[in-house]
């Protein structure tokens, strides 16, 4: 079997893994909150982690709150800086990219209609990354009136990563805050928060090889986080609710081990980069972001001509595990939002397969996957599904 859906999830990592065995065999359980002594050897478990990854990703521990994932993190942004906050800031516009996800867009387009913001969508590139000229063109047009930029650092889709430092720096000197969605980054890839030009970025332990239901909110400046889940002030505050504290001490652990696996993670990128060689080489096949900076276990791959979920589900046939689109739009048989904003056609769009793995993926991965394509363009070529 090989798991190739590591941008959907990750399974947990092996060092993760083995932690939570001894951690729940030996406890503590408490909650984090109480004032009893197990309660404060909960709560400085739970600090600890907070501590370790602030540090991890050049931040300070208060910049950060935790929550259950990125999804719930973009929803706390986006009420704490939209939410009754149109006259006030005397800001209306905000702007997005097109290849965001529904976490992002889905927020946009809520504000829209509820407080009555107005969303535009920055361009996007024949390559997927976001087009910083786009960006300037409607900073300059919407000048003084841009409340957020929402773009993100690397695409769940193809893997692209975004000039975000540029983005940021065009966005605070144009006065408005730079929210960016570092679900699919932040983990897999190095970062410094502190030299991101970033206002808010997220993280979900389940991108990461940490357990699901567990995530945070990175603020540059956490005074700007309102009261999102109310509740008896947990969080300083600003989101109530007893912590998932085991699940945000994976995530520390997921991140010591990913600056542990630093040259697993550079041997990967080179054997991605031999797989889709080997491929192009033998089959008409495009990727999606070829030749733009991806991260280094994404391959969005389509055949013209042959569906992708044919290819889907004929690489199962052999266990392995892959996907057509992102997670919730798996059942749509169409060009995803993502690509046809990177203007791919139909005939193409509609034959894309991402494969995804992690540092944590058997080293043998690629050969498997190629012989396994290789085997199913073989077999499908020759029905030709569509
Ligand atoms: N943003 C991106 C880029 C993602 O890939 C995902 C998950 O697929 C999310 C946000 C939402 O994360 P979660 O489902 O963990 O809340």
């Amino acid at each position: 079997m090989i798991y190739a859906d590591y941008n959907g999830s990750a399974p947990l990592c092996r060092e993760v893994i083995d932690y939570l065995k001894e951690r729940l065999e030996t406890g503590p359980y408490s909650n984090p909150n109480a004032i009893h002594q197990l309660g404060q050897k909960t709560l400085l478990g739970m600090e600890n982690a907070r501590a370790l990854i602030a540090k991890k990703l050049g931040a300070i521990p208060k910049q950060i709150t935790f929550n259950s994932g990125s999804t719930e993190g973009i929803s706390h942004v986006f009420f704490s800086l939209l939410h009754h906050q149109r006259e006030k800031s005397g800001r209306d516009v905000l702007l997005i990219s097109g290849i965001e996800h529904s976490a992002v867009i889905n927020c946009a387009r809520f504000y829209e209609e509820d407080q009555g913001y107005e969303v535009h969508i920055i361009g996007t590139r024949p390559n997927g990354q976001c087009d910083l000229e786009s960006l300037k063109e409607l900073l300059q047009k919407f000048e003084g009136r841009v409340r957020l930029v929402g773009v993100m650092a690397a695409n769940n889709e193809t893997g692209v990563v975004q000039p975000y430092k540029e983005i940021g720096e065009l966005t605070q000197k144009s006065g408005a805050y730079f929210v960016c969605d570092t679900t699919q980054y932040i983990g897999k890839t190095p970062f410094s928060f502190k030299d991101s030009n970033i206002d808010f970025a997220f993280a979900s332990g389940h991108k990461v090889g940490a357990m699901t239901g567990a995530g945070f909110v990175l603020s540059k400046d956490p005074t700007l986080l309102k009261t999102f889940v109310i509740g008896g002030g947990q969080e300083k505050g600003l989101r109530g609710g007893t912590q998932n504290y085991i699940g945000f001490e994976t995530i520390a652990v997921a991140m010591d081990v990913f600056e542990k696996k630093h040259e697993k993670i550079l041997k990967l990128q080179e054997k991605r980069e031999e797989f889709e060689r080997k491929l192009k080489e033998k089959y008409p096949v495009v990727i999606m972001g070829d030749g733009a900076p991806r991260l280094g276990g994404t391959t969005f791959i389509s055949y013209p001509g042959i569906h992708g979920q044919a290819v889907q589900i004929e690489l199962e046939s052999q266990g392995i595990y892959v996907t057509t689109s992102s997670a919730c739009s798996d059942n749509e048989p169409t060009t995803s939002k993502v690509l046809k904003a990177m203007g791919v056609s139909d005939d193409v769009g509609r034959g894309a397969v991402r494969i995804s793995v992690g540092p944590c993926s058997p080293e043998d991965s690629y050969d498997k996957l190629f012989i396994a394509l290789e085997k199913a363009y073989s077999k499908l070529g020759r029905l030709s599904s569509y």
